[in-house]
């Protein structure tokens, strides 16, 4: 047996190791027109952006290493110019020699792949207009890059046009995606990609949208990309990414069946048109499970997946390949996003009737730190037969879809996904796993047990019910809903119209689908909002801000004090507001002025919070970024300082707060907004009085003299800040205990702590001295460092005070 195969990458690399496999005797030649077999081209853009340092690792398999291990021989820079079927021989150039020859075969395996389309556009051949799809090109654009450029525009908003620009962004380089649809990543449905339009703005990446470029002009040493409506964008390097095209021509010219793409026609045994070849990977057409017709999909999984099954079938034995869904993940800086079968826009586009879902669960337990909301879309027909799956999130994405995949490319029903065991402990899932519950609400919905509105077709004329609580409203309003929290749904159904669809909502959909069936109990018309206010938000997106580099590379590099002094660094992992801002103010107060601190934390907030406050106390931000899910930050000290904010006429601001309540959670706010201010540089005093006393009190007061009625005030009164409750859902201690739980998990500091962190910020707490009087409370059963004041004094503090709080 004498198999031949072209192309050695993907496909043809993964045929000719399994055909090894099969048959040690079989004379085996690769045919590989590039300089390498086997590298790793979805590495490619990693490499670009340094995430991949060592070149070489991309380097899966050298020729000779292949050689060694497999006994087959590996012709590099050899091209196939012909194939002749009937003489079952190809013809063969040598690229380095440029000489011609001839090889027969018994059977032939192609793996040509696909070459990434270029569009005839005025300047598209101009040097620094590239594409990323071999490791030439990655040289080439790496040189580009590590020769100094500032700016580049990245033609096409698919997957590789989107990790390209990630990567070019990461190396410093100002970069903006042109894409003329409406959407970036199209295996997605246009809603799904809100959250990452949003990303790629948060880390500088400007996105034009429903834009094509008619032409790109070169003026000096920059190029001038110009847009369909006159838009100008000049940038150092074009990249273009704007999709792939089969290479089929080679499978034309020899007469096999070619369909109207340009795919070569296989059978499901990857067998072409003619007996003795077989074609596999991006330049071949395959089926689609889902709908039973043919379709194309470039993607390395099926490229080596049908790889290994033309092996063996050329070797004589019979493989069935099952065809293409198309499961597919791209990073989207810190963002996942991932998709299987087909999306909504393909569905109606081929007549389907089909049912969708949206739910967002977390990533995992959401008591155990790290869990991510998940926007989960799911596709299905009538009977359960679920037809697509869209997933983003930062966190477990890849386990869903991948769950999901498996479901439809073995026709497991939406309803059978009640039943899958999947793996859990709280760092992972939850018991009830999000594959769970998008079988839960499937069969909900195909049962007849909830009717499911969509953000976008909000239907006419309904009454709009939104039950959440009213803090939560306060926070994330929704215009036209009406409140009324599900907790008093029963009771307040008369203010219901009973003649009228009521649409109810939540933040995710499961509290909207309780009150959906209370009120369908109790004879009401109505329908849930799938996937509630959080997939809401999806269809309503909030217009795009994309912050500039807070100092540009060129500028950067013309601050050598700011490059070369020896920087401080400051960890703050695992704390949450206020908790990094009041260390880095601390650390801070230590430092030089002009000396440099690099602070890395996990808390998403400090990604605004830290510019907001470097702005207010004058310290000078240097770089802010996302790493591998954390902040890396650097400011600069500044002159000015952060001791003090001053007004114009340079009094220092002053913030003064009344802490009446001695509710745990009222007293987590007053303290929590002094250590806020109090970073900020402001002068900030607390006046506790009344029950706001019982915050200042010591655990264990040493023993003192008191009548009957000031010993009943003390047993009655919480004695300090570990004994206070919440004001809302104490719940006989056990909504207490619980906030403390989600506190200390999700390392929010504690009271007591954020009373030292106040005090040692300077915050001064005094003592309302009237009150103290009235229940009969003395100084020495009150933490060390407080004041005793009259509301005299107090009344001067706050008439020079800027902002004065009553809580
Ligand atoms: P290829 O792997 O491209 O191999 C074809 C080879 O055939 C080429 O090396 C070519 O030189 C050679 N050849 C062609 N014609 C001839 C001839 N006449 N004579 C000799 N040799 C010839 N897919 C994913 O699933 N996930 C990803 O994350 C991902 N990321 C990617 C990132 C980048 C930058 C690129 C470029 C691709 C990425 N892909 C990804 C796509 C994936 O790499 C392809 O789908 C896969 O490589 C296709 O395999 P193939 O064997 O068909 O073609």
């Amino acid at each position: 047996m004498k198999l031949l195969i072209i192309g050695g990458v993907a496909g043809g690399a993964s045929a000719a190791a399994k055909a090894r496999r099969m048959d040690e005797k079989a004379e085996i030649i690769i045919f590989e027109r590039g300089e390498y077999i086997s590298f790793a081209n979805c590495g490619l853009p990693y490499h670009v952006g340094e995430v991949i340092s060592s070149r070489d690792s991309l380097l899966v398999m050298t020729p000779e290493g292949f050689n060694a291990r497999t006994n087959i021989e590996v012709r590099t820079r050899q091209e196939v110019t012909a194939i002749d079927p009937e003489k079952k021989a190809i013809r063969v150039k040598n690229l380095l020699t440029g000489e011609h020859y001839e090889e027969s075969y018994d059977k032939l395996i192609m793996s040509p792949g696909s070459t990434p389309f270029v569009p005839p556009l005025p300047g598209a051949d101009d040097p620094d207009v590239m594409v990323l799809w071999t490791m030439k090109d990655m040289d080439r654009i790496k040189a580009r890059i590590d020769h100094g450029i500032q700016s580049a525009v990245v033609i096409g908003g698919g997957f590789i046009g989107i990790e390209v620009a990630e990567n070019l962004q990461q190396r410093g380089v100002e970069t903006t995606i042109v894409e003329l649809l409406p959407q970036i990543l199209p295996p997605l449905d246009p809603e799904m990609t809100t959250p990452l339009n949003e990303e790629l703005a948060d880390h500088g990446i400007n996105l034009i949208l429903n834009h094509s470029v008619k032409s790109i002009q070169r003026h000096g040493e920059q190029l001038t990309v110009h847009l369909n409506d006159g838009k100008m964008i000049q940038a150092d390097l074009v990249i273009m990414s704007v999709g792939v095209r089969p290479n089929s021509s080679l499978a034309a010219a020899a007469g096999l069946e070619i369909n109207e793409r340009n795919g070569i026609v296989t059978d499901s045994t990857m067998r072409t048109s003619n007996a003795n070849i077989f074609a596999v990977g991006d330049a071949v057409e395959v089926t689609d499970p889902i709908l039973g017709g043919k379709t194309m999909i470039p993607l390395a999984g099926p490229a080596n997946r049908q790889g290994r099954i033309a092996a063996i079938n050329a070797l004589g034995g019979h493989e069935k390949y099952n065809g293409t869904i198309g499961t597919s993940i791209c990073k989207v800086c810190s963002i996942s996003a991932a998709s299987t079968g087909l999306n909504e826009k393909q569905l109606k586009a081929a007549n389907v009737n089909y049912k969708k879902l949206y739910i967002n669960p977390s990533s995992h337990a959401g008591y155990y730190p790290g869990a991510e909301m998940i926007h989960l879309k799911v596709l299905f027909d009538v009977k359960g037969k679920i037809l697509g799956a869209q997933a983003i999130g930062r966190d477990g994405v890849d386990k869903r879809i991948d769950v999901l995949a498996t479901a439809i490319k073995n026709a497991i029903s939406i309803q059978e996904l009640q039943e899958l065991e999947l793996a859990y402990a709280p760092p992972y899932g939850s018991a009830k796993d999000p594959v769970n519950f998008v079988g839960f609400v499937g069969t909900n919905i195909l049962d007849g047990l909830t009717d499911q509105v969509y953000a976008d077709n909000l239907p006419q004329d309904a009454f709009l019910l939104d039950v959440r609580q009213p803090e939560e409203i306060e926070l994330t309003p929704l215009k036209g809903f009406t409140n009324i929290p599900l907790g008093e749904l029963r009771h307040a159904l008369d203010r219901l119209p009973k003649d009228k669809l009521i649409v109810t909502t939540c933040k995710v959909g499961i509290r909207g689908y309780l009150a959906e069936r209370i009120l369908k109990e109790n004879g009401f018309k109505a329908a849930n909002l799938s996937g509630g206010y959080m997939t809401w938000k999806l269809f309503n997106p909030k217009p795009l801000k994309a912050p500039k580099p807070l100092i540009p590379a060129s500028e950067a590099a013309s601050h050598p004090q700011l490059l070369s002094e020896e920087v401080i660094e400051l960890n703050v992992c695992g704390m949450q507001c206020p908790g990094p801002i009041v260390s880095v103010k601390q650390r801070l107060e230590k430092m030089e002025d002009g000396q440099l601190l690099k602070i890395v934390a996990t808390d998403r907030g400090f990604k605004k919070d830290l510019p907001s406050w470097c702005e207010s106390t004058g310290n000078q931000m240097v770089s802010i970024e996302e790493k591998d899910g954390k902040i890396e930050a650097v400011i600069a000290k500044s002159k000015r300082g952060i001791k003090t904010v001053t007004t114009g006429n340079g009094i220092h601001k002053r913030t003064s707060i009344v802490l009446f309540s001695n509710d745990l959670d009222k007293a987590l706010a007053g303290f929590i907004m002094a250590t806020g201010f109090a970073s900020l540089g402001h002068d900030v005093s607390i006046f506790c009085t009344f029950w706001g006393l019982n915050v200042l009190r010591k655990d264990t007061p040493p023993p003192v003299q008191k009548d009957l009625i000031s010993k009943m005030f003390g047993w009655m009164m919480p004695r300090g800040p570990r004994k206070l409750a919440l004001s809302k859902m104490h719940m006989m201690g056990m909504g207490t205990k619980m906030m403390k739980n989600v506190m200390k998990s999700k390392n929010v500091d504690d009271l007591p702590t954020l009373i030292k962190q106040a005090q040692m910020m300077g915050v001064k707490l005094l003592a309302c001295e009237m009150a103290m009087n009235m229940m009969g409370i003395q100084m020495v059963e009150l933490i060390d460092g407080v004041e005793p004041a009259g509301v005299a004094n107090f009344a001067a503090l706050s008439e020079k005070s800027d902002t004065t709080l009553f809580v």
